[in-house]
């Protein structure tokens, strides 16, 4: 079983903070979150940075991804290294992911950006039902929408700044290994939960 943050940002995001360095020396440190997936906006230069800082450690995992702005709404896709050619519609974002063997996720679907009630027109892997910066109240109304798609749901921090990382994580019934965590999470063995937030590095 492994933990792992699906949601993160660097300084490769415009509105982010988060130095590649400082996550994987957090990430290394960390006491039970070994795997994370980078999902920068709309680009994937923050995940190769990471990925190379990371690859000296061996029991720690960069999943790659992006959290892309799609016509719709803001769409998460794993297991992608570089973007999707455009248009970026949730249609066309979906079907390169799964030509990819890539798994897609409505991002916060009841916060601004995200895809809302629309996630049920699409063939979404997953949901992203806990996110680290969304209100509990939103983060419900994705639970629920997780409940009647009658999909996995999956949690990630959507740290922006240091202090952010951290805060959630999907528990993923794998070994540390992409292949098997992208299969896994599509079968639904996953878990959500809040990380403690008193962890000091
Ligand atoms: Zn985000």
């Amino acid at each position: 079983m492994i933990r792992a943050d699906l949601h993160i940002h660097t300084t490769y995001s415009p509105d982010a903070s988060i130095n590649p360095k400082t996550i994987v020396n957090q990430l290394y440190a960390h006491p039970y979150i070994k795997a994370i997936a980078i999902t920068d906006h709309n680009t994937t230069k923050g995940y190769h940075k990471v990925r190379k800082l990371a690859s000296p450690y061996q029991d720690i995992l960069i999943i790659p991804g992006i959290e892309i702005s799609t016509t719709e709404g803001d769409i998460i896709i794993l297991g992608v290294t570089e973007p999707p050619p455009k248009p970026w519609t949730p249609e066309n974002i979906i079907n390169y992911t799964k030509e990819q063997n890539g798994i897609a996720i409505a991002a916060h679907p009841y916060r601004t950006y995200g895809l809302g009630d629309l996630a049920k027109n699409y063939d979404f892997d997953a949901i992203e039902v806990l996110n680290g910066i969304s209100t509990p109240q939103v983060n419900k109304m994705a639970q629920k929408l997780a409940k009647v798609m009658n999909l996995p749901g999956v949690a990630g921090s959507d740290a922006h700044r240091a202090n952010e990382l951290w805060s959630v994580y999907t528990e993923v019934q794998a070994s540390l290994s992409i292949d098997e965590i992208l299969k896994t999470i599509k079968k639904g063995l996953v878990k959500v939960g809040y990380a403690r937030k008193s962890i000091h590095f």
